[in-house]
């Protein structure tokens, strides 16, 4: 459902993804670990058009993300198409980017209301099963300032399924948490990973939950995919030099 063909993405002269072969199946959950700067965040981000790239082609639910003109060269597409490429994902970030001014129940109807054209009565009942889904419905009147970190992100999660996304992207959620909210957060992404049909894409440190969701996981270094395979094989029986080293915790 998810395609990179040769993806090569620069800041400045500094090649962040180097022709980047990466392909993610319906229903699949995919783990990305590596070290910092290799290249993570922005595989997240390409995809949701939140940065462009520099070369080869990028296909969601069977369609290009870019355009590319006859010369090979990228053409911005037009913002209906970027529009119609996001709904297919619901990003959650590191840090929860929920909108401060807002309830927690408008942080989740806004985009259901005015991208998905849902009545307010509509996208108030999907807030709310989706509140219940994380295990806040007693929050939904509160400012996200009132809440704890690991509250605001389960917001922030509820927020992103309440787009009925088919894919889910997860960049590191649990790493601006204090320890103790990190197991809540988990909690409620492992109960997401149960489902057949969502697509799951996350970025994270935590090695045994990983292990325990994925059914595969990348070890991204400098741009690449260094190594790849069910958790099992990377995280016990690692084949790359680079790989056991990070996992030793060398990098
Ligand atoms: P981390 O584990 O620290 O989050 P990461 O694997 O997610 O790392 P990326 O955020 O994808 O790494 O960044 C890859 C490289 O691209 C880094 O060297 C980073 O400095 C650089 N980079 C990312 N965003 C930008 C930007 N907007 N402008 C310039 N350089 C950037
Ligand atoms: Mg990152």
């Amino acid at each position: 459902v998810i395609r990179f063909d040769a993806v090569t993405k620069k800041f400045g002269d500094v090649t962040v993804l180097d022709a980047l072969d990466f392909e993610v199946r319906k229903g699949e959950k995919v783990t990305i670990i590596g070290p910092s700067g290799s290249g993570k965040s922005t595989v997240l981000r390409i995809l949701m058009t939140l940065e462009q790239i520099d070369g080869g082609v990028i296909h969601v639910a069977g369609k290009p993300l870019w355009h590319e003109a006859r010369n090979g060269t990228l053409v911005p597409a037009g913002e209906e198409h970027l529009r119609m490429m996001r709904k297919e994902m619901g990003m959650v970030f590191q840090q929860f980017n929920l909108f401060p001014h807002m309830t927690v129940r408008r942080n989740i109807t806004e985009a259901p209301m005015h991208v998905l054209g849902l009545s307010r009565a509509e996208a108030v009942a999907r807030a709310d099963e989706y509140l219940e889904l994380v295990g806040l419905s007693d929050q939904a009147d509160k400012f996200p300032s009132q809440l704890s970190g690991g509250q605001q992100q389960r917001v922030a999660i509820a927020r992103a399924l309440a787009m009925r996304p088919g894919i889910m992207l997860f960049d590191e959620p649990t790493s601006a948490l204090d320890p103790e909210l990190v197991g809540e957060v988990l909690n409620v992404i492992q109960r997401l990973a149960g489902e057949h049909d969502l697509t799951m894409l996350l970025v994270t440190h935590e090695m045994a939950f990983a292990r325990q969701i994925s059914d595969r996981v990348c070890f991204f270094d400098k741009g690449r995919i260094v190594e790849q395979g069910p958790p099992e094989q990377i995280m016990s029986a690692p084949r790359e030099a680079r790989t056991q080293a990070f996992l030793s915790g060398c990098l």
